[in-house]
């Protein structure tokens, strides 16, 4: 099959692929960029495959970085671009479920087509635009299947992280799993225990962020995967109760808002506890950690001014969109009207701070002086004092009499 029309990613990074032959070696397109060019989607990463060992690579370029010539990948700067390229290679026994033991460059375009995960990942294109289809991935495109390339049973016994790449794509491209790789994918997914939890986050978040989460999320119980992911089975609610409780035509926004809503669904007390078992970083906890205390708060009220301050515009309209998804009413023009009331919106902007204190009212550094910055702040916060030097040490002076 011939695809006309390149899309422009593609024709601007067509010289590299010319120079690479003009060299003696083959170079194709590789991987996603293809799959979706197939597919009329928007292409991201144009990923490059090659016969020439890393070491021919960076002869045939002048500029080049390795990052990651230990998986035969070379970074090549050109003035079009930046381009990944990577020898074609296959990958040996996977000792530990989670990476392949030993990386074999290879000169075969087939062989490293062959360890790629599902058939419509699995495509090639050279420069003229054919496409290189060894698994008959073009009629799975057409069928909308995801089907693992050789047998499903080794292909996800040798890495159990395509179990979830499977559900992650099922959401993804709104493609269903072929029947014989579905029951690969769930008789494996005990296997998910063994692979590292950060990768399986990865997944799983891309899954919720896409846009036929619900596909997911649907073939992910229907194969009891989740039993084998940190806590998603132990809680007082499930994952079922995400696609019960959230409107049918609901998107996640962010990924925040997404793990809130999963925390929310799975009614998980220790929301700390749940994301550090997905090894998420601390920022990503405290804020989705703040989105469910949000959600929770509106459930018995509206918001003060207080509390816009202190959970900030940001994360409250992300609470009050996932009140969308779960049916209830919003509050967005008051939040907007308490914002846009508020003199201060960080603690920082406060034109008084501790040194300040110390030097001109004689304050010690220690309780006393938090303590009283607390004050200042929510004074200032509640509309009772200006954020001005003069007012501010006035107001000290008065309420320590
Ligand atoms: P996206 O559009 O999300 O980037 P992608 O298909 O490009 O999707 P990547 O994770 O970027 O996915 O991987 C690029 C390619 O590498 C895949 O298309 C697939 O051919 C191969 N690949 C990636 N991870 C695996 C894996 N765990 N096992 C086998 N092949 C994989
Ligand atoms: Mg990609």
């Amino acid at each position: 099959m011939k695809l006309n029309n390149l899309p422009s990613e593609f024709q601007e990074a067509l010289p590299i692929l010319k120079k690479i032959r003009e060299a003696g070696y083959e170079a194709y397109f590789v991987g996603g960029s293809v799959r979706d060019a197939l597919l009329n989607r928007p292409i991201h990463d144009v990923d490059i495959a090659t016969s020439a060992y890393p070491e021919e690579t960076k002869t045939i370029f002048a500029r080049t970085i390795d990052i990651g010539i230990e998986h035969g990948t070379v970074l090549v700067l050109e003035d079009s671009g930046e381009y990944e390229i990577t020898t074609f290679r296959t990958e040996d026994v996977y000792v530990d479920y989670r990476r392949p033991s030993s990386v074999s460059f290879v000169r075969s375009l087939e062989e490293d087509l062959k360890r790629r995960d599902f058939t419509v990942n699995a495509f090639a294109l050279n420069d003229e635009g054919n496409v290189i289809d060894k698994f008959d991935g073009l009629a799975d495109l057409k069928a909308k299947l995801l089907r693992a390339v050789g047998n499903p049973a080794e292909r996800f016994n040798e890495d159990a992280l395509r179990i979830m790449r499977g559900f992650r794509f099922a959401a993804s491209l709104d493609f269903n799993i072929e029947a014989n790789t579905f029951a690969a994918m769930a008789s494996h997914a005990p296997l998910l225990e063994k692979i590292s939890v950060e990768r399986s986050f990865i997944e799983f978040d891309k899954l919720l962020l896409a846009p036929f989460w619900r596909k997911g999320i649907t073939a992910m119980l229907a194969s009891q995967a989740q039993k084998y992911l940190p806590h998603l089975e132990e809680a007082h609610g499930n994952l079922q109760g995400l696609l019960d409780h959230l409107a049918e035509d609901y998107h996640f926004k962010s990924s925040e808002q997404a793990w809130a809503a999963l925390l929310l669904s799975l009614d998980i007390t220790d929301s700390r506890a749940f994301l550090r078992s997905w090894k998420t970083s601390t920022q990503f906890q405290k804020d989705v950690e703040t989105i469910v205390t949000i959600y929770r708060a509106r459930l018995q009220s509206s918001l003060d001014k207080k509390q816009v301050y202190r959970y900030g515009k940001d994360l409250i309209e992300q609470a009050e969109d996932l009140r969308i998804g779960f049916g209830l009413p919003v509050d967005i023009e008051r939040i907007e009207r308490l914002d846009e009331a508020l003199t201060i919106h960080d603690k920082h902007e406060i034109v008084v701070n501790g040194s300040i204190l110390i030097k001109e009212m004689a304050y010690k550094p220690g309780p006393d002086l938090g303590r009283t910055l607390k004050q200042v702040e929510d004074a200032i916060v509640l509309g009772e004092l200006a954020n001005d030097k003069a007012a501010i040490l006035e107001w000290i002076r008065e309420a320590s009499k």
